[in-house]
């Protein structure tokens, strides 16, 4: 007859010694097998230490250990390959409940279904909210489950318990030992039972002490299901005799903090334990943390395969078609190869720009392999098994895997060799991983199981993500790497809990899917289910075994650098007291001691930087230093055109463009540095601008407006808008045909766009001139008037400017200048004062004086304005405007807002108030040898951002 019984267990003497020695003998002496069921892989390790040769286990493996005994045939699933499983399964039924299939919707309904298994229901138990999803996961469970076979973890359960209450396996086990566990899921519990009704012996081994309220309620469930408590309870003594919570400014500061004290502290390193609260990041920054620091852990270094550059190529491959596509996009797979093969610095760069340019290789074998890749061909759904046979075909045909063998065995850079070893370790463990799969598709007759090539993919993905590879050993006497689940393995005095924010521990329970906590309580869950209360329970206890395993326990939290709204501790910590000190960057760099010469530098770095004076400053420093200050000056003169004469002859648009950023002049118009290519976005503002340009120019030729009045052309200007369309379509169409990267959709809108800001310009542009009473008699003079004048300079020198005005009008002896613009358009008198805004004076100089040569006679400019093509009616800080011209009753409609009021305009006088004469001087001087980093403009879009050294300072200062 077997018993089925609980004892009692000190924490730190879960999975004890002699315990399994004692399983291990019965083991020996049983005909049947022994289990020693433990909570976590790290106590499932520690137990096989301490008793090789002992089958620890976890519940899963007891498992399948009953179906494997009882030849149930199946191929296991993850929960991940069952999400993508059930993934497909749905697009095959195609439309659910008449609702098309979407992948995020499904993955919700995979959810749900591994939650409702979890907690051990039936199909026909769902809670009433969930059943209207009945029939899907009944026929899920048909087509999967039942038919194919493919069990996930809770299937397998599932399985196993049906085996014990239906068939005869009670002669396989023996006895099964449960040990360290402080609750048990439904399905666990379900488990148990069936295993009692077999006639299994089982013991259960849970924490002692009486105030693990969690405890007390899984005990209470074992009993009702027929265990006898056997526990004798007691409280324990505390271990802990010091806990203090620390504040951490950042998150790496947190980490820092805690690495410093471990090195500068009198304790072995084994002595010292880190309980990280959230694993998923935590796990991450320590490994960064500890090896910057030079600290030992003892946890072997492992990165997931998805890392490496092989596991992309493969994606990539995976998503090859034969559809065309442009060279833009075939760029990331010109990329994978070159990593592969090593390539990297400037002849990375350099193949990348050839390939751009010519779609030429510089070396054949890395052609090869692109137009291997290039010419791969997956079909959309194929079975299961032919999809792993080709993508094993296509690792064994890949070229660099013989590269890789032949660079082993020459002995160069130990870090290539080392990124070398990882990518051919990664191809091995996906071959392998694929071999298992093919053989156990086919051994279970699988052979016909289809897949989509969607799916396939994303499998391939998940086996990247799950399969590790390892990259350090543990160090044995190293600081030990905890989780709340099996801290209480720790033997050592100090113990670090890391992350305990408000919100990180106690964390929300989140059940998966569409499952809520209401139907946890209104369905047929037989076990205590996993509501909010239990998981409540639950990091209590966890939260209190602390007090069991160390003598000294520091927790760390993140406050953040926002005094005002600092961030929380824990609220399980309200009773222990906060250290003064907490861990911030100017704490942490005003130490004393450096842990490191990168930790030495950056110290110095921050006391020279204050202003101390350091003797025997590190090199590195110095040189920074002197970099800084290179970087504040801005200086960057070239010497190539020192003995060339200044050319007497420039353009205002390159006094302008230089005015604006120097270095960006100096790499565009001197040493003509072609800007970086680049996938074309959107359609070019250049383009744009000259399109909009010829359109106007036509516009007007076609209508003979030069010369004709306003009032004369009123009668002949009814067909304009259509006009517009005409030539616009027409034009557009070049645009087009010189666009292949841009889609058409963004084609399309921007498109639309410009047509509509051109109809509006039109609008305006009757409104201030056609249909303007006061302008009547004006016209206009000239359109895209080319402009060559002299300006005399302060120091006996002349200049000659060029350039082209858009447009001239005049009416008697009045003149305006205007210059239309794609884009927006303002000015202000100090941007003319810099240098920025130099056509609208300038031309209006140049015109004013031409004619008042040629015609002998005074010629006054009102006015010069851009007109903007966004804001086409728009005249106020656009422009600027003789004093009478401005405000209500401005016969050119100029706002009363205009601030730019200058009578003036277009004579020398002007030049010398705003002492053009000598800002051009200075600039034109500059153009040909002095090109500083000291812009007026920054743009955000500066095509040479990569190679400017701009400042963040001089960027705020500039506009
Ligand atoms: S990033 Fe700014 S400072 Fe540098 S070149 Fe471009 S515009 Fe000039």
């Amino acid at each position: 007859m077997s018993e089925q019984s609980i004892y009692h267990t000190h924490l730190k003497e879960v999975a004890k010694k002699e315990r399994l020695e004692t399983a291990f003998q019965l083991a020996k002496d049983s005909q049947n097998t022994v289990f020693y069921v433990l909570p976590s892989q790290m106590w499932l390790q520690e137990a096989r230490n301490r008793r090789p040769g002992l089958l620890a286990t976890t519940f899963d493996d007891v498992a399948t250990f009953l179906l494997k005994e009882s030849n149930d045939s199946y191929i296991a699933l993850s929960e991940e390959e069952r999400t993508l499983f059930f993934l497909q399964f749905m697009k095959e039924e195609e439309k659910i409940n008449g609702v098309d299939v979407i992948s995020g919707k499904a993955r919700a309904y995979a959810d749900t279904y591994g939650q409702i298994k979890r907690l051990g229901l039936a199909i026909e138990d769902l809670p009433s909210s969930l059943l209207p999803i009945q029939d899907l996961f009944d026929r899920y469970e048909q087509s999967i489950v039942n038919k194919r076979r493919l069990l996930d973890p809770e299937n397998i359960l599932l399985r196993a318990i049906h085996l014990l209450e239906t068939g005869n396996v009670n002669h396989l086990i023996s006895t099964v030992i449960i040990d360290g566990y402080y609750d048990f899921s439904p399905l666990q519990m379900l488990f148990m039972e069936a295993l009692k009704k077999a006639n299994v012996s089982i013991e259960v081994y849970v924490p002692n002490d009486k105030r693990f309220a969690i405890v007390e309620e899984t005990v209470r469930e074992l009993v009702t299901i027929g265990f006898t408590d056997q526990r004798i309870q007691s409280e324990n003594e505390k271990t802990v005799e010091k806990m203090e919570v620390i504040a951490a400014s950042t998150t790496e500061e947190q980490w820092r903090g805690i690495m410093e004290e471990i090195a500068l502290t009198d304790l072995a390193y084994n002595q010292i334990g880190i309980l990280i609260v959230d694993e998923r990041q935590g796990m991450t920054d320590l490994a960064k943390y500890a090896s910057a620091y030079h600290v030992p852990m003892n946890k072997a270094k492992k990165r997931p395969l998805s890392t490496t550059a092989i596991h992309s190529f493969l994606l990539t491959a995976l998503g090859n078609t034969l559809a065309p596509t442009s060279k833009w996009d075939k760029l990331p797979l010109v990329e994978q190869i070159l990593k592969l093969y090593q390539v990297s610095g400037l002849e990375f760069a350099k193949q990348k720009q050839m390939y751009l340019q010519s779609g030429e290789w510089i070396k054949e074998q890395h052609r090869t392999l692109f137009e291997y890749m290039t010419r791969l061909n997956w079909k959309k759904s194929e079975p299961f098994v032919t999809y792993i046979e080709q993508l094993r075909h296509f690792v064994a045909e890949l070229p660099f895997k013989q590269y890789w063998e032949d660079h082993f065995n020459k002995q160069e850079d130990p870090k290539n060799i080392k990124e070398i070893a990882i990518e051919y370790k990664a191809l091995q463990q996906i071959d392998q991983q694929l071999e298992r799969y093919e053989q156990l598709l086919k051994e279970k007759g699988l052979d016909n199981l289809l897949m989509t090539l969607d799916l396939f993919t994303d499998w391939i993905k998940e086996l990247g993500d799950s399969l590790q590879l390892f990259e350090e050993r543990a160090a044995k006497r190293g600081v030990s790497v905890h989780t709340w689940r099996d801290v209480s393995l720790f033997q050592g005095e100090k113990l670090y809990v890391v992350g305990m924010n408000e919100g990180a521990f106690p964390t929300p329970h989140k059940l998966s899917g569409y499952v809520q906590e209401r139907d946890l309580h209104q369905s047929a869950v037989r076990f205590s289910p996993p509501d909010q209360e239990h998981f409540r329970l639950k990091q209590q206890a966890y939260f209190d075994q602390l007090s069991f395993v160390a003598k000294s326990i520091s927790f760390t939290y993140v406050k953040g650098i926002d005094a005002h709204h600092p961030l929380l501790p824990s609220t399980t910590l309200e009773d222990i007291q906060e250290r003064e000190q907490a861990w911030t960057w100017e704490y942490r760099i005003e130490k004393q001691q450096a842990h490191s010469t990168a930790d030495q530098i950056e110290k110095l770095a921050y006391h020279v930087g204050k202003g101390c004076v350091v003797d025997e400053l590190p090199k590195e420093i110095e040189e920074i230093t002197h970099r800084l200050a290179r970087l504040e000056e801005g200086k960057e003169p070239i010497t190539l055109y020192q003995e060339t004469p200044l050319q007497p002859v420039v353009s205002v648009t390159a006094l302008e463009s230089y005015a604006r950023c120097p270095f960006r002049y100096g790499m565009e118009r001197v040493l003509k540095v072609p800007e970086p290519a680049a996938m074309q976005e959107n359609v070019s503002p250049l383009d744009i601008g000259d399109l909009m340009h010829s359109i106007i120019e036509e516009i007007y030729t076609e209508l003979k407006a030069v010369g004709q009045s306003f009032v004369l052309l009123r009668d002949a200007i009814a067909h304009i808008p259509e006009r517009i369309d005409e030539l616009f379509d027409q034009k557009w169409e070049l645009i087009e045909k010189e666009s292949p990267e841009i889609s058409r959709f963004d084609l399309e809108l921007t498109k639309q766009q410009w047509q509509k800001r051109l109809r509006h310009w039109w609008q305006a542009e009757r409104k201030h001139f056609f249909d303007n009473i006061q302008l009547e008699q004006m016209h206009i003079l000239a359109i895209e008037k080319p402009i060559r004048f002299e300006l005399p300079l302060k120091d006996e020198r002349t200049l000659v400017l060029t350039g082209k005005a858009d447009r001239i009008d005049r009416n008697g002896q009045s003149i305006v200048v205007y210059d239309y613009k794609s884009g927006q358009a303002s000015v202000k008198m100090e941007d003319v004062r810099s240098g920025l805004k130099l056509q609208l004076p300038l031309y209006a100089y140049a015109i004013r004086k031409e004619l008042e040569q040629g015609e002998e006679d005074s010629i006054q400019a009102d006015g010069a304005t851009y007109i903007s093509l966004k804001e086409p009616s728009k005249r106020a800080g656009n422009g600027m405007w003789r004093t009478e011209h401005v405000g209500k009753s401005s016969k050119y409609n100029v706002s009363s807002f205009c601030k730019n009021r200058e009578d003036q305009l277009g004579t020398d006088q002007f030049l010398a108030d705003h002492e053009l004469q000598e800002r051009i001087t200075e600039i034109w001087e500059g153009m040909q040898t002095n090109f500083p980093v000291e812009p007026l403009e920054c743009s955000a879009f500066c095509a040479y951002r990569t190679v400017c050294r701009v400042t963040d300072e001089k960027r705020e200062q500039a506009k």
